[in-house]
């Protein structure tokens, strides 16, 4: 009999009638005959509610005491549907982080899990009791709440699942994984499967649909991740028997995926800022001198850009940081302005990052010239380039996003063709 971890997030647990219909979606695969364990994030708003309320508080908050309130979501989740689950005649019991327990990191607001002991778990299971798990939590060695991060509750799951060698279905309120965001480009189209390595660069580049931590630890564990709509029916979904995934996008090994597109997504990313420090010395030491009080400051950098004036004496230097963290950029390169010696400091949050994604780009040559010319046909400016062996990225200008999107989408084949 297989182990499975299904992972409902906020929209899926929204309102009672909804924890209803996600105890059905539960039922269904323990009438199937699965072990189940079920990770829930908190109901739709309760999160950012408690942030508020911490925030009002006072904005310089205790991070310790700023976990013990925001885990309350989904302790609150958790419960609900356990009783409706016993309502329902199936055997289900709440947990918090803690009672499992999963240890964590004492890096409170953005923890990392150490360790999960899932023999309790494991044991229910076997038992046949629905194990109902509060994600986005865990306990530190110090023995307080800590939370994983916004989204964390995806990574509770695929840790859990990784803990018990299960699979692990994510629920969300979409029905998969898109080439690109349909809200910005009508011909996108959901992907069948997508591998690890392309999920991750997705996530991290702003595709919202799973938390970048849990595909990390889903390509390390190797657990089979579905990503699939809570909102569909959930007496109409076949159990076929050796087709145990369904419906929705499966996140998997390269190997799995036969027919591999050369890009298999666009994603876009409104939340960076570009920095410009103007008019430095081209001397050896210069990029340590502007890039260590960033680093000290905890602001990551993530584009980088160089131009050498024609005598080769001086530089511009660009690149780019999260918006939110822009104010404590400059303020940290203002006050190293002695060392830096450079004469001006521009910077802008109108830009936006768009990447293009696919593990063939390894193989296929040509990938990213097409994304220039592109652009280009569109007259769209290119501000600054980074590559990976399986993306590239590009910052333009925000009020570029859509267009740039669509053409990018039209241009790599991606338009799901129309009857
Ligand atoms: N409730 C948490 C959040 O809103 C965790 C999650 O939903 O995954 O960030
Ligand atoms: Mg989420």
């Amino acid at each position: 009999m297989s182990r499975l971890v299904m992972k409902f997030g906020g929209t899926s647990v929204g309102d009672m009638d909804r924890i209803r219909n996600v105890a059905a979606h539960v039922k269904r695969e323990v009438d199937a005959g699965h072990h189940v364990a079920v990770v829930v994030s908190a109901m739709a708003g309760t999160t950012d509610n408690l942030v508020n309320l911490c925030n009002e508080a006072d904005p310089r908050h205790d991070r310790r005491e700023y976990d013990s309130i925001v885990a309350a979501g989904e302790q609150i989740s958790s419960g609900l549907l356990a009783i409706a689950l016993q309502k329902m005649g199936v055997k289900a019991r709440s947990w918090t982080g803690w009672q499992v327990p999963i240890k964590t990191t004492s890096d409170h607001g953005s923890a990392r899990i150490e360790e999960i002991d899932a023999d309790n778990m494991a044991a229910r299971m076997e038992d046949g009791e629905v194990s109902i798990i509060a994600g986005f939590q865990g306990v530190t060695a110090e023995n307080r709440i800590a939370t994983l991060g916004r989204g964390g509750s995806d990574t509770s799951a695929v840790a859990m699942a990784a803990a018990l060698d299960a699979r692990c279905d994510i629920y969300t309120d979409v029905d998969g994984v898109y080439t690109t965001d349909p809200r910005i480009a009508k011909h996108a189209h959901k992907l069948d499967r997508i591998s690890y390595e392309e999920m991750l660069e997705m996530a991290s580049l702003g595709a919202k649909v799973l938390q970048t931590r849990s595909v990390e630890l889903a390509m390390v564990y190797k657990v089979p991740l579905q990503v699939r709509s809570s909102f569909d029916p959930p007496d109409n979904i076949p159990n076929v028997p050796g087709n145990n995934f369904g419906p929705g996008t499966l996140v998997c090994d390269e190997e799995l995926i036969v027919e591999q597109q050369v890009v298999s997504g666009i994603t876009y990313s409104r939340d960076e800022a570009k920095v410009s420090v103007r008019h430095v010395l081209d001397k050896p030491g210069i990029s340590a001198a502007i890039f260590a009080p960033l680093s000290k400051a905890g602001v990551v950098v993530d584009m980088i850009v160089q131009n050498v004036s024609p005598d080769g004496k001086y530089a511009n230097v660009t690149f780019t940081v999260p918006a939110k963290d822009l104010d404590r950029a400059v303020e940290s390169l203002e006050q190293s302005k002695d060392d830096i010696e450079f004469d001006t400091l521009e910077h802008s949050s109108n830009v936006a990052k768009i990447s293009v994604v696919g593990v063939g780009m390894r193989s296929h040559a040509g990938v990213a010239s097409k994304m220039f010319e592109t652009l280009a046909a569109h007259n769209i400016n290119i501000q600054a380039i980074s590559t990976s062996e399986i993306k590239t990225s590009v910052l333009i200008d925000e009020d570029y996003t859509e267009l740039a999107i669509r053409s990018l989408h039209t241009a790599y084949g991606l338009d799901e063709e129309q009857e």
